[in-house]
């Protein structure tokens, strides 16, 4: 098909929402290994994880066997508010970069959190209110997920107790304000409202925080209060299957046209815009249906892939989680606190890991100031102001397109852009100012904390 057939925005209707999420564990042979009890160090049963989370999204996290599950109605409902999301083609991207490449992005900024996380929060607090709680606590680092969560409460009338990383709480005070918009309580973290909290601040007093520790605080004040459970926006399996609804309509928007893409990249946090995006198509070529190269992109500020040990660790600081088999700089590590650019967590998704350690995906780290170079090309480009995270995955697609442009190759790049970055600008004032610096952790700077995951596996 020519090109020029290729609208600027692919939209599906509102009809072709998808009613199920895809389980890619379903179609992996070597699947991800269990979590672990971190006392005992026996794979979890659904009921001892019962008392941090909700019972339906336990069977969701334990099941690598089913490969569809229902989005159930009250779920479908909220998705049409902001559902389906468009995927663009950059046809401007790609005229500024002289690339013979073909650049699509799927485009999850167009709801008011600002990102793909609202995806699992409306499932989650939806499971949550069925089964009866009175409110949700999580960690919230850029304030993405706090957001969405915040408004995935309100929508379901559910408490919302966010713990948000100090450094994110003190540099972006109006994310603070849309959550307790939508009626959540925000605690800058760590905090002296827990043990956990006091215990890191004695160890590490003037601390700006860290996912880790918020993570930890969370579980603590949902387990010591009666009513709550703790919700997570990255990292498990859950979040992932609930994040397929963006393949499933990258790949149907795609299909409409007969485009099949050669490259699929995303942004890697914690895992769950990539394992989602690439859930279907990833599912192909695990069966031996098609071929397509994926590409993980991290900070190199916090490279859990590209330098990161494959091992069971903590996925939180206070180290009270599960232990899960991943790809991880170690519990203890917080990324310098000149890195702006979020996908600050220390370990990755246990799907995610275990693909890229049996070769199905890629991985590259990049500089927070190319990143930056990137998000500011592509705003003048295609328009829309870019979040620092999602940017990563703009850098990784504008290089594969320059790759093209020296080699003469035609190809068809599908990559994420998972949100906006409004909240963001006083990153984008120091890149601007020229004040911004890149700061990559040296061998020396990492080896304490991998040397205590390679510990905790002896
Ligand atoms: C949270 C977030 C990410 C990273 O999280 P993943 O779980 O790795 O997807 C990326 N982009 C945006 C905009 C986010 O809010």
């Amino acid at each position: 098909m020519s090109d020029t057939k290729i609208p600027y925005k692919i939209y599906l209707s509102e009809d072709e929402i998808p009613k199920q999420w895809y389980n890619l564990r379903a179609d992996m042979k070597n699947k991800p290994a269990p979590l672990l009890n971190p006392g005992t160090r026996q794979p979890l049963k659904a009921e001892e994880l019962a008392p941090i989370f909700c019972e339906e999204l336990i069977k969701q996290e334990l099941d690598d066997t089913t490969a569809y599950f229902d989005i159930p109605e009250e779920v479908q409902y909220y998705y049409r508010t902001y559902r389906p999301s468009p995927t663009i083609r950059a046809y401007n991207l790609e005229k500024a970069l002289g690339t013979p490449a073909k650049i699509y992005y799927k485009f999850e900024g167009n709801n008011t959190s600002g990102s793909h996380k609202l995806n699992s929060a409306l499932a989650q607090a939806y499971y949550a209110k069925k089964q009866g709680l009175k409110g949700v606590t999580t960690e919230t680092g850029a304030g993405q997920w706090g957001t969405a969560l915040s408004m995935a409460c309100a929508f379901f009338g559910l408490d919302c107790k966010v713990y948000m990383v100090k450094v994110s709480y003190e540099q972006k005070p109006f994310r603070r304000e849309v959550m307790r918009t939508y009626g959540a309580s925000v605690t800058p973290s760590p905090s002296t409202e827990t043990e956990i909290g006091r215990k890191i601040l004695e160890k590490h007093p003037g601390t700006t925080g860290s996912l880790g520790c918020a993570i930890s605080e969370a579980v603590e004040v949902a387990t010591t209060h009666e009513g709550y459970r703790y919700v997570l926006g990255s990292v498990l399996n859950q979040v992932l299957l609930h994040q397929s609804v963006i393949g499933i309509e990258a790949k149907a928007a795609l299909d409409k046209y007969g485009v099949k893409p050669d490259i699929i990249i995303g942004c890697a946090g914690g895992g769950s815009n990539l394992g989602g995006l690439i859930a279907p198509f990833m599912g192909e070529k695990l069966r031996g249906e098609q071929d397509y190269r994926f590409i993980a992109v991290e900070p190199a500020s916090c490279p859990s892939f590209t330098r990161g040990t494959f091992a069971y660790d903590f996925c939180d600081t206070g180290m009270i989680c599960p232990l899960a088999k991943m790809y991880t700089l170690g519990s203890d590590f917080i990324p310098s606190p000149n890195h702006a650019g979020g996908l600050r967590f220390h370990g990755m998704s246990t799907i995610l890991s275990q693909l890229y350690h049996d070769g199905y995906m890629e991985a590259v780290a990049v500089e927070q100031t190319s990143v930056f170079e990137a998000a500011e090309m592509f705003a003048r480009t295609e328009g829309i102001l870019p979040a620092p995270e999602s940017s990563h995955a703009i850098r990784g697609a504008i290089d594969e397109a320059l790759k093209c442009k020296e080699t003469g190759e035609e190809k068809t790049i599908l990559f994420g852009l998972t949100g906006t970055g409004y909240f963001d600008m006083v990153a984008y004032e120091h890149y601007h100012d020229g004040t911004m610096t890149d700061s990559i952790p040296t061998d020396e700077d990492l080896a304490p904390s991998i040397d205590a995951v390679k510990a905790l596996n002896q």
